[in-house]
């Protein structure tokens, strides 16, 4: 119970039946149709055990209209005792057609005599699991639902007229009567699934737009760029010109930054669209003023990367960058912790290890997380309590290449600014992108040679996941790396994975990038924010077994300079019907929020935030896409609701969302 999470009366009575079994009537044997699961009652004329092929019970029943013969391959004496000639049985299964007429295979049976009654509802049949039977999971959801304080919480006029109370709807969902219409019962737009979608709808506004009006009142520093000042060296020393969209929401942030309130801003842009830059700059502007930046990435790669790219931008203009991961020990450690504590680091950029108890900082006046996709929401929300003693917020600005649907941004983020990069650096060439089934392999090895031979072209070829065993993942990498270092006499080939030292990761990364490494056969250690820009072959094998949105990462890797790059998906069939739609769709399409959209159509929106993304529990019953005219009514009453009902509304979270509401805010 515990597992399902059916703790409390509430909770029972809201675990709502995947479908319904029909006990209420009983379809004469004669008149049931093959293929049909029905409940049939007759008297048994025959029990014997056979010895065909394998032991089996075979009962023959009959009532007035027919006979039916039933199966059971798994029996005990008890069963026979129990379907003895001449006791009544009531049998409920689908209706066969088999060799010696018709049949049931294992029916759910019962021995009944003339006047038992038959259920009056339809029977729930609730999602349950292989130690929890459903007979046990019927009498415990049927009690919590009977216990479960269910009254109207909300005002008389906020529901919406045509919908049942709540108490009303859970009773009829729970047991329908034998007339209710299954159809809409099981497409959900039955009036008492309206309620319930409605009801949940509605306290996640509430909680949404609570959180945004704490997050109004609490303070931050006002961070405002000076003339000449940091921000405007930096620009001036970078070797590019921003683009046009980089310009505008570095202005956004500019913008926030110099408001007294936290920034809560999401940074969003494909890879490769220079999120970078955009967020050195807003350092630049709090570090200006006076204050503290950290910066931190999920993998120390990525961390390493950002911080070699800093140092090289920052420590010309006379700043001190701290470096701070789970790898750095000891000495260097104390130091680093007290460069972040007295201050005298100005940026500190990291791994997780930022966010540890003894990480202090003495002014943290902005803090920004990359890829924040890959962080839980409890880990944002501590970074954000690093600056508590002074009573003050950081400000925060949150990167992510994995832009948030529409709709999403509508429940899980409404308390989130949005700025978006929709523009590319100038001198890109579109990666081109090849799907190939695996008995190409060697044909893929033959064309890596030919570039890096003629053009001194550079690949990563990306080895594949194997959830179940680390082992396996290893051995694959290895051997995939003596291969192609034989395929490339001459050539340096490396490998990178997950189980190598920090400090190996960071000098094989070191080689690749400085251009004296041809080939990086990896593990998806390098999905994230990897930057090289020479390199522009990507292989990915077996494809198949990656998601939509960690491709898409992968490819990105490559297509960051102006060489024109390639990126091969080799799979291995057969494939599945989505397996097919997400190679296609990135056959199809470079656009990252493209890719985004179809990721949504195939994986739906649960998977697609993943509980890391959204910190609660997603919508249980409301569907966002079919049921956005509900998620509408739901978002505007929230604020009359709140202003004028906050007791209700108070109450109406509580009992929806329970502890998780705190979690909404991050
Ligand atoms: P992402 O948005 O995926 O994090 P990066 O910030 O890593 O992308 O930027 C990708 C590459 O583009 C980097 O090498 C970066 O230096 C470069 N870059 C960023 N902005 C520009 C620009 N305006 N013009 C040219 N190159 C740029
Ligand atoms: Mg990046």
């Amino acid at each position: 119970m515990e597992k399902l999470g059916l703790l409390r009366d509430i909770d029972l009575a809201l675990h709502l039946p995947l479908r319904y079994e029909d006990e209420t009537r009983i379809t004469p044997i004669g008149l049931a149709r093959e293929g049909q699961v029905v409940q049939c009652e007759g008297e048994v004329v025959e029990c014997r055990i056979e010895l065909r092929g394998r032991r089996q019970l075979i009962v023959r029943i009959e009532d007035e209209s027919g006979e039916l013969l039933l199966r059971f391959l798994h029996f005990y004496p008890s069963h026979q005792k129990s379907m003895a000639v001449g006791q009544r049985l009531r049998v409920r299964g689908e209706l066969r057609g088999g060799f010696f007429g018709r049949e049931m295979v294992h029916p759910a049976f019962k021995v009944v005599n003339e006047d038992t009654p038959l259920a009056d509802s339809l029977t729930p049949v609730y999602p349950a699991s292989a130690s929890l039977p459903q007979v046990y999971l019927r009498k415990a959801v049927a009690s919590g639902l009977k216990r479960a304080a269910l009254e109207e919480v909300l005002p008389p006029g906020v529901v919406p007229a045509d919908l049942p109370t709540l108490r009303e709807a859970l009773d009829f969902l729970h047991h329908p009567p034998p007339e209710a219409s299954l159809a809409t019962l099981e497409d959900h737009s039955h009036p008492a699934w309206q309620r319930l979608k409605f009801e949940e709808l509605l306290a996640q506004q509430i909680s949404q737009l609570q959180a945004q009006r704490e997050r109004a009142r609490l303070k931050a520093p006002a961070l405002t760029a000076r003339r000449g000042g940091l921000h405007e060296q930096l620009l001036a020393a970078l070797p590019f010109g921003l683009t046009g969209a980089q310009q505008r929401v570095g202005e956004e942030i500019a913008q926030d930054l110099a408001r007294p309130q936290p920034m809560h801003r999401l940074l969003q842009g494909d890879v490769g669209a220079g999120k970078t830059v955009v967020a050195a700059l807003a350092a630049a502007v709090a570090i200006d003023a006076g204050w503290q930046c950290a910066l931190m990435a999920p993998t120390e790669i990525l961390a390493e990367q950002h911080f070699r790219k800093l140092v090289g931008w920052l420590e010309p203009l006379g700043l001190k960058v701290a470096w701070l991961t789970g790898s750095v020990k000891g000495k260097a450690r104390q130091r680093m912790l007290d460069a972040a504590a007295d201050g005298s680091a100005q940026l500190v950029i990291g791994t997780h290890a930022v966010i540890e108890d003894k990480v202090k900082f003495a002014k943290l006046g902005l803090a920004i997380i990359d890829e924040q996709h890959r962080f839980g929401v409890a880990q944002r929300l501590a970074l954000r309590k690093k600056l508590a003693s002074m009573a003050l917020e950081p400000h925060m600005l949150m990167m992510s290449a994995t832009p948030i649907p529409r709709t999403l941004a509508m429940t899980y983020f409404a308390d989130l600014d949005v700025s978006t990069i929709d523009e590319l650096p100038p001198g890109r060439t579109p990666i081109v992108t090849k799907v190939f089934a695996d008995g190409r392999r060697d044909n893929v090895i033959e064309r890596i040679r030919d570039e890096v031979e003629t053009r001194a072209a550079q690949a990563y070829w990306v080895c594949p996941l194997i959830e179940e065993s680390e082992a396996l993942d290893l051995k694959n990498a290895i051997e995939t790396h003596a291969e192609l270092s034989i395929a490339l006499p001459g050539r340096a080939v490396g490998l990178l994975h997950g189980r190598m030292k920090p400090a190996e990761k960071a000098a094989v990364m070191a080689e690749f990038s400085a251009g004296r490494m041809s080939v990086l056969v990896a593990t998806t250690v390098i999905e994230v924010g990897v930057d090289v820009p020479n390199a522009s072959l990507m292989v990915i094998e077996h494809a198949e077994r990656f998601g939509l949105s960690q491709l898409h990462q992968l490819r990105g890797r490559v297509g960051r300079g102006a060489v024109a790059s390639v990126c091969v998906l080799l799979y291995t069939g057969p494939l599945s019907q989505t397996g097919k739609e997400r190679l296609k769709a990135m056959a199809e399409t470079n656009d990252g929020f493209e890719i985004a959209r179809r990721d949504l159509d195939i994986r739906g929106p649960g998977e697609f935030m993943g509980s890391r993304q959204s910190g609660a529990e997603l919508l249980r019953f409301a569907d966002l896409q079919e049921d956005a005219p509900l998620l509408q009514a739901a978002r505007q009453l929230a604020p009359a609701l709140l202003d004028r009902h906050a007791d209700a509304a108070r109450r109406h979270v509580e009992r929806w969302l329970g502890t998780k509401a705190e979690f909404l805010k991050a």
